[in-house]
């Protein structure tokens, strides 16, 4: 990466953070109750290795494979790594070795294979439940109605910490939607909080509306594109060699 670059990864995390801190002060909210992570998908090794120098420890993946080798490149740097992509079921265990957040959990049975997974020597895995507040326009996360009954169920299995909930709206250039859409994951998680789960976190905004998520309460926010600048395009695979297992295929924004 040339020092250009860096140095233009290391302009925008800035940038990006002081409007946080000035959005959270004007929300009269501390700001470290906002956890800004990095949404690295695409990006390469240098540049989380920019954004790192310039302040970020906590950054967010969505394709296994990817955030394993870059880990690995990175293996020098005390970065807290969230994945927060969709997940297949077999990659599951890999999920729980190389990452000790995860947002995007949507089902029981994947809640199962990292309860059984997870080595309790690392401690437990932070889980979030992936709310789908678009319905029919998105397909991923769990129904709103669907959500206490999982949130139990999870509660229950070892070597997991539920700690929130997470969404992605259908993108709108309507605030008041989006505010809408957030609130509802808000009230759900205030709703586990009555039925005595110890949850707190919110995953809600990205570079577009993380201000929106920011004013209904978001403790974590997902920002890609105005840390790292546009995604470089994912190169496709040459035919027949490498990754059946459809990884890559599914991405947002
Ligand atoms: C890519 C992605 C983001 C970040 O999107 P930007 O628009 O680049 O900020 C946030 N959350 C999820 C789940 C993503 O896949």
């Amino acid at each position: 990466m040339s020092e250009d670059a860096a140095a233009a990864i290391a302009a925008r995390v800035a940038a990006v953070r002081a409007q946080i801190a000035e959005a959270a002060a004007r929300l009269g909210r501390d700001p470290a109750t906002v956890t800004l992570v990095a949404v690295s998908k695409t990006q390469p090794a240098a540049a989380i290795r920019a954004a790192f120098a310039a302040g970020l420890r906590v950054f967010g993946e969505n394709y296994v494979q990817e955030a394993v080798a870059k880990q690995a490149e990175l293996a020098d740097l005390p970065i807290e790594w969230h994945f927060i992509g969709p997940i297949q079921r077999n990659k599951t265990r890999a999920i729980a070795a190389a990452f000790d957040w995860v947002h995007s959990l949507d089902r029981l049975e994947v809640a199962q294979r990292f309860a059984e997974q997870r080595d309790p020597a690392r401690g437990p895995l932070n889980v979030m439940v992936q709310v789908n507040v678009s319905g029919e326009a998105s397909k991923a996360g769990v129904a709103p109605e669907a959500v206490v009954a999982l949130a139990k169920a999870i509660a229950h299995l070892p070597q997991l910490n539920l700690v929130g909930l997470m969404t992605i709206p259908e993108p709108s250039a309507d605030p008041e939607l989006l505010a809408r859409r957030f609130r509802t994951v808000r009230e759900l998680r205030d709703t586990l909080q009555r039925e005595g789960l110890p949850v707190w976190a919110l995953s809600m905004g990205m570079s577009s509306d993380w201000s929106v998520a920011l004013a209904e309460g978001a403790t974590h926010l997902r920002i890609g594109s105005a840390l790292f600048g546009p995604r470089p395009r994912k190169t496709p695979r040459p035919k027949g060699g490498g990754d059946a297992s459809g990884e890559g295929a599914k991405t947002c924004g």
